[in-house]
């Protein structure tokens, strides 16, 4: 590694490290990479919403977060953000395979999702994919074999974990169930669950909710680490 990158990363780790949550509502308050900084800023996102105000922070030191905030409310920015700088802090490379998996409920908000993770992971130089089906397995499989960042639906991404003994999972940091509630409406937490036993143990977990429902809270006991999570629920005052 380049002396200038080691500095960066020492200097980025030191603000985290010193860095007050209480009063930050600007991204440019945050203590991020310049790289998620420049993708934010070229999307034109300058000012936090309440979710984002209340678990970047949090996430950003490496806590596990269960985050309930109504639909709209910037969720999918609450979680890209500490998972881009995840792979940044760990100086991720094409190599290093996947770091970063995004469980979505829905093609459509998969889709949604990647196009944000485009949007402000443009700087960045990570490998990132969509696997929601409709494509052969074969050719998918080859494809995840290459990704940094996976965005994609429960009941594909355990039909790969089943099928394909070199799927690499084990070097995974983070993982991110978003709009958990409807994932479990959708009947999907057997599936969920599986998923889970094919993840490496020592991992940063986010979950984001629209509603925070019993369900969703037993959801979050099986797959948040226990001495580690915060529960943060957001209203915006309107
Ligand atoms: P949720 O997942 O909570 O339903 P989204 O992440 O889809 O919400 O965001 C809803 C809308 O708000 C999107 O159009 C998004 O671009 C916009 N948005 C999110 N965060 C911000 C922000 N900090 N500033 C301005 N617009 C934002
Ligand atoms: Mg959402």
């Amino acid at each position: 590694k380049r002396e200038r990158d080691v500095k960066e990363l020492q200097e980025l780790e030191r603000r985290i490290s010193d860095f007050d949550p209480k009063e930050v509502t600007a991204f440019s308050e945050l203590p991020i990479s310049k790289f998620t900084s420049i993708g934010l800023k070229q999307s034109h996102f300058t000012t936090m919403t309440e979710i984002q105000k209340a678990s970047i922070p949090v996430t950003l030191k490496g806590k596990d977060v269960l985050g309930a905030a109504k639909t709209g409310s910037g969720k999918t920015l609450a979680f890209l953000i500490p998972l881009l700088e995840t792979l940044y802090r760990n100086q991720w490379t094409q190599h290093d395979g996947l770091g970063a998996l995004v469980i979505s409920p829905t093609r459509e908000l998969a889709i949604q999702i990647f196009d944000v993770l485009r949007k402000i992971g443009r700087a960045h130089s990570f490998s990132a994919g969509l696997v929601i089906g409709g494509k052969d397995v074969q050719v998918e499989r080859d494809r995840i074999s290459r990704l940094n960042i996976l965005v994609c639906t429960p009941g594909r991404i355990l039909q790969h974990m089943d099928q394909a003994a070199g799927f690499e999972m084990g070097n995974l940091k983070m993982l991110v169930l978003d709009e958990a509630d409807r994932i479990l409406d959708m009947g999907f937490r057997k599936t969920i669950d599986a998923i889970i036993q094919h993840l490496p143990k020592h991992r940063q977990t986010l979950l984001f909710s629209a509603t925070q429902t019993r369900s969703v809270g037993d959801l979050a006991r099986l797959s948040l680490s226990p001495n580690a999570a915060e529960y943060i629920s957001a209203h915006e005052n309107a």
